[in-house]
């Protein structure tokens, strides 16, 4: 889409339209604003930044962008790892961090409503000082937004029991491209009315409208937890311990998977290390009653010495388990350390594709010679390879775009997807279309025109051809 209005225009008309100091188009905000956590990949300086304060500073900004065909890109805290927030196309970038109050807890129904720029680690404990828990935890959860959650569908280790973000979402209130807002779902667990426009707009990644508030749906919070942690001789043995487990009825909170450079790294941030004499590990979190707890560790206990595991501790310190998971989740920021880039991938594949698919990772990368780090949610099928290079070079880079493609391929052969939680946005549009075919990618886009008649939200996103 091209801006036909200039950037000093664009800027004093929003001025006009809204408060003053909410409107930035000062060069370094623009910078700011011009990818998101992935800033070796493209960029696009906006034309504005509008830092919108209430659903009428959204529609006002949004309605101005439609009547003026300007590109509108919604974002939360930028902390994704797609490009989806990223301005490609210019014009306004209209940035939620402001909305950020928890309207409600509804103890009785167990239901939240809150405003779309909600962090969501403010959310967790919010909620979790009512005896509520709201389980979506993707890792970067002390600054993303509730809202960029909802459009990514976002997910993190918890998913492997209590599912990802969409699971939790009962109802939004959402800006559409002429600036009116509608209620999409309610507060209800259940409903059979009508298209489910709520779940359309979940994981739409701000192609189809801009999310103001959410209603999502809590579960009680769990009494107890054991944190446990699994040595394996061989990732291979890692994988088919996963499966297993999950098999045998064992359905940790959080089940993932480490390689042992993974685990050194998370050692060298924790001040109680992990004693490391193995090549793969699994880390979990039990939750539950204590009993449910101890029946789930002799299950594992088991399980391991059946499957010939080389070791199995029941961390029982809850001070020494929270730095293990404070490592973990700080293990993608510690790989920045010592490695120029990272490229952290999340593809994801059926549960029992997970040693096919941890081998051909391996291959992949003796094939192409570049370094392939795994870590990821082994208990639903994601694990993230994270492509590592010591330096920038050319043609490293070649080799990094050559494994993303093998990798994806083989992930797809194996019934996987693309994406398990990051969503497509900008770098993982080319791959859209080999998940879904082009039937479904013109589908896709016939919903967007019904939404968006000029292609002002986030363009450029989801599939690889621009929407102009
Ligand atoms: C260290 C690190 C760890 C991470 N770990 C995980 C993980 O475990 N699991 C996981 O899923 N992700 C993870 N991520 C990726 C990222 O944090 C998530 O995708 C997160 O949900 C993005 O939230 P955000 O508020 O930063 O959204 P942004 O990055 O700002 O936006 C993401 C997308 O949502 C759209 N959007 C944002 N807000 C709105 C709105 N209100 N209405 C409409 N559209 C909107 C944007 O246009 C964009 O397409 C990680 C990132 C980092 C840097």
């Amino acid at each position: 889409m091209a801006v036909k209005k200039s950037r000093e225009s664009i800027g004093k008309d929003l001025r006009r339209i809204i408060d003053a100091d909410k409107v930035k188009c000062e060069a370094e905000d623009l910078l700011a604003y011009s990818s998101d956590s992935i800033r070796y990949y493209a960029k696009g300086d906006p034309d504005a930044v509008v830092l919108a304060a209430s659903v009428d500073d959204v529609s006002k900004t949004v309605k101005y962008a439609n009547d003026n065909e300007i590109a509108l890109t919604s974002r939360g805290a930028g902390s994704g790892l797609s490009g989806g927030s990223t301005p490609i196309q210019g014009g306004i970038v209209l940035d939620t961090k402001r909305m950020n109050s928890i309207l409600d807890i509804n103890k009785g129904n167990m239901t939240a409503r809150v405003e779309s720029g909600v962090v969501l680690a403010n959310f967790h404990r919010s909620v979790e000082k009512e005896r509520l828990f709201y389980p979506p935890d993707p890792q970067s959860m002390d600054v993303c937004t509730i809202g960029g959650n909802i459009s990514t569908r976002a997910g993190g280790p918890r998913g492997v029991k209590y599912g990802t973000t969409g699971d939790y979402v009962l109802g939004l209130e959402v800006v559409l491209a002429d600036g009116s807002v509608i209620n999409t779902g309610g507060v209800c667990v259940k409903t059979s009315a009508g298209y489910n426009i709520t779940k359309l707009l979940t994981g739409a990644e701000g192609t189809l409208g801009v999310i103001t508030k959410a209603n999502l749906r809590l579960v009680p919070l769990p009494a107890h937890s054991k944190t446990v942690f699994i040595t394996c001789d061989t990732v291979q043995l890692a994988s088919e311990i996963v499966s297993k487990i999950i098999y045998e009825g064992v359905i940790p909170a959080v089940l993932e998977y480490l390689t042992a450079g993974a685990m050194g790294l998370m050692n060298s941030y924790n001040p109680m290390p992990i004693p490391l004499d193995g090549q793969a590990y699994l880390l979990l979190e039990l939750d539950g009653t204590n009993s449910a707890i101890d029946e789930d560790v002799a299950k594992l206990k088991s399980i391991c010495s059946e499957m010939k595991a080389k070791n199995i501790l029941a961390i029982d310190d809850k001070n020494q388990a929270d730095l293990v998971w404070e490592a973990r989740k700080n293990l993608s920021p510690l790989v920045l350390r010592i490695l120029k880039k990272t490229i952290t991938e999340d593809f994801t594949v059926p549960r029992d594709m997970i040693p096919t698919m941890v081998t051909a990772i391996g291959e992949i990368s003796q094939k192409v010679g570049i370094g392939i780090g795994m870590a990821g949610h082994a208990g639903d099928g994601n694990i993230h390879p994270n492509i590592l290079m010591a330096q920038i070079t050319e043609e490293n880079e070649k080799k990094a775009i050559e494994a993303i493609d093998m990798i994806a391929k083989k992930c797809l052969e194996l019934g996987g997807t693309v994406s398990g939680e990051h969503g497509i946005g900008l770098h993982k549009s080319y791959l859209l279309a080999l998940e879904c075919g082009q039937t479904q990618i013109d589908l896709m886009k016939r919903i967007k025109q019904a939404f968006d008649p000029k292609g002002i939200m986030n363009p450029g996103k989801l599939w690889t051809e621009a929407v102009s």
